[in-house]
């Protein structure tokens, strides 16, 4: 059973609602970080900056890639190489494989 308590995130990509330890998080540094990266770490991770969520799933960030979800959501602000994003996101969800 899940507890009540659990934070419920949304995934950007498909809308899912889950924990956030069932989503990888991309998260965008503070504008105050100059030069700072996007990450990308898993959804229980604590972090800094604003975090978007999505599907430890292969189709989900196959769909946001096609989609340019992504770029969609962060170019505005962010200078970011989304090939960047992508590969890190691919790489996390082999690694839960
Ligand atoms: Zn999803």
């Amino acid at each position: 059973m899940i507890p009540n308590k659990v934070p419920i995130r949304k995934c950007i990509v498909c809308s899912a609602r889950k924990p956030k330890e069932e989503f990888l998080m991309i998260v965008r540094p503070a504008k105050s970080e100059s030069g700072a990266e996007i990450k990308v770490m898993s959804g229980e991770d604590r972090k800094s900056g604003r975090g978007y969520y999505i599907c430890k799933d292969a189709n989900c960030i196959a769909k946001a890639k096609k989609t340019h979800r992504i770029e969609r959501l962060l170019s505005r602000k962010y200078k970011f190489k989304p090939e960047r994003i992508y590969e890190l996101l691919e790489k996390a969800v082999r690694g839960n494989e």
